[in-house]
């Protein structure tokens, strides 16, 4: 059994990278400053050139050159990542999320409204 103090693998980095990259856009203003979408950019465009998985970050890149991000707001970045995301969830055979806002607010930003993650 691999401990939480391992290096992480494909899952565990995956995952990380997921939910800081959901929590960002979740938080990500409604009207970003040109300053805040350039940023925005530069993250976006940089992870597939130094994720530490070199076939996730090929398919990545690909994937970004094929739908390039919505960096106008925080519903547009959020609904582009939810697309990307599942598109590597039918790769790899996982069930699709639903990308509709308020199913990405419930899980990446407010939680579910019985308060069980208060
Ligand atoms: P994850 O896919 O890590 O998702 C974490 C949580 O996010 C889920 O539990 C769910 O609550 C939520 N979630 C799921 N889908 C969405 C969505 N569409 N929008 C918003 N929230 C959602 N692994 C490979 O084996 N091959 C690859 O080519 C590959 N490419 C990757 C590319 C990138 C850019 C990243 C960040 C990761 C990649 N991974 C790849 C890792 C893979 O996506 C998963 O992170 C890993 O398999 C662990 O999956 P998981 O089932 O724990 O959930």
């Amino acid at each position: 059994l691999r401990s939480d103090n391992c290096p992480p693998d494909v899952e565990v980095l995956g995952r990380a990278t997921w939910t800081f990259l959901h929590t960002t856009a979740a938080y990500y203003p409604e009207k970003p400053t040109p300053t805040q979408r350039a940023n925005m950019l530069s993250l976006i465009r940089a992870l597939p050139m130094l994720y530490p998985c070199s076939h996730c970050a090929s398919d990545f890149d690909e994937r970004v050159k094929e739908h390039p991000p919505n960096v106008s707001g925080r519903l547009g970045l959020s609904k582009w990542l939810c697309e990307r995301h599942n598109e590597v969830n039918e790769k790899l055979g996982k069930e699709k999320f639903s990308c509709a806002i308020g199913n990405l607010d419930e899980r990446w930003k407010d939680g579910p409204s019985d308060g069980s993650c208060d």
